[in-house]
């Protein structure tokens, strides 16, 4: 549970573990709730926004002291009376920070369709983040084959998957990240074109230019700040920039000023942010066309898994100090 709201970077101390009376393993009657064990619980940036209290009601709501911290995971349905779930689904949505879950409002809820891959998938590359990397990059890059794109935060969750996605478009694909470890990642098994550790780059404009000497079609935003301000110039008349998420902002208490926006102008650049929510109706389109490069071994993924709900504060922070090297996620249960 989160103890209390916070401002700036979060810690541990603002979470704790409590234990609860036992727990009864059936849905109440008269409701159309699902009961779940949770199996995998997703640690995502956009929940550090819902730590904060907010004055005006933000995209997500905030977390409520004291209560459950709830997130994406994967679970197992043991109880229903909800038409679409059955004792024994696999599941995946909206769920708690918990060892169960009584869930009431199943809108969030997705019954999984293929169980033969990795269940812990539905965390990341078959679940938000990777119909994330989906609809910014195809749906909003609108790329073409032969472009130049370039990717930050490229080793995580979203980035490594849109990194595969553009080169399967047959794209030319640089990505930065911040540990060696990352970068050689993204060279040696997402098939990067090439790569570079942003923290060792004393000059990131010149960093980008000595990467793309023709400039930048398509820039995937993850992180905004000071990436963003070098990567502005360095893009190619008419080029598009899919903005997914400024996580280097996230703990700030005031957002570092973007100098070069003068060049979505004189670039002719269109700078479209989106959320996933938006887009939810093409999830079962994402999910055969990534499910079959899985399965054939065009698309490869990796994890960075922790176990135990104990490690889950430390786990969702470790996020905003680079500390996981792909999805981060949490395994609650096994089975
Ligand atoms: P990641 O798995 O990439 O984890 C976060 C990574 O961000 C860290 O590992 C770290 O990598 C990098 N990072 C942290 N702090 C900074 C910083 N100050 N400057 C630069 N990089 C930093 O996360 P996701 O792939 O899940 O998310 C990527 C982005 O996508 C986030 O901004 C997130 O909010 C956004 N998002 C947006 C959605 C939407 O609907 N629009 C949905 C899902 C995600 P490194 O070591 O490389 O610095």
């Amino acid at each position: 549970v989160l103890k209390h709201y916070i401002t700036g970077f979060p810690k541990e101390s603002d979470m704790e573990l409590v234990t609860t009376g036992a727990v009864r393993l059936k849905v109440p009657e008269g409701t159309t709730a699902v009961l779940v064990k949770n199996l995998y619980l997703s640690c995502d940036p956009y929940m550090r926004s819902r730590m904060t209290k907010h004055d005006e009601p933000s995209y997500v709501p905030d977390f409520i002291p004291g209560e459950a911290i709830t997130g994406y995971g994967v679970a197992k349905v043991l109880d229903s009376n909800h038409p679409n779930f059955n004792e024994g689904d696999y599941v995946w949505g909206i769920t708690g920070w918990e060892e169960y879950s009584l869930i009431s409002s199943t809108e969030g809820l997705i019954k999984i369709k293929y169980t033969d891959v990795p269940l812990s998938y539905y965390t990341g590359l078959l679940g938000m983040p990777g119909f994330t990397a989906y609809i910014g990059f195809f749906e909003i890059c609108k790329p073409k084959k032969g472009e130049y794109v370039f990717i930050s935060a490229a080793s995580g969750a979203v980035g490594q998957l849109v990194g595969q996605f553009a080169k399967l478009m047959g794209c030319y694909v640089v990505g930065s990240a911040g540990s060696d470890e990352k970068v050689n990642l993204l060279k040696d098994k997402f098939g990067f074109d090439d790569a570079f550790n942003y923290k060792q780059e004393s000059d990131l404009n010149a960093a980008l230019k000595r990467r793309f000497p023709q400039g930048i079609d398509i820039y995937f935003e993850n992180v905004g700040g000071a990436t963003l301000d070098a990567v502005l110039p360095n893009m190619r008349i008419h080029g598009r920039i899919s903005a997914c998420g400024m996580i280097s902002q996230y703990n700030l208490e005031k957002p570092e000023g973007v100098r070069n926006l003068i060049f979505i102008i004189t670039k002719r650049i269109r700078f479209e942010g989106f959320l996933l929510f938006d887009h939810i109706d093409r999830y079962p389109e994402f999910l055969e066309f990534t499910v079959a490069h899985v399965k054939d071994g065009t698309i490869t993924y990796v994890e960075d898994v922790v176990e135990g709900l104990e490690n889950a504060p430390s786990a969702l922070i470790g996020l905003f100090f680079g500390r996981n090297v792909g999805k981060q996620l949490v395994v609650v249960a096994k089975e």
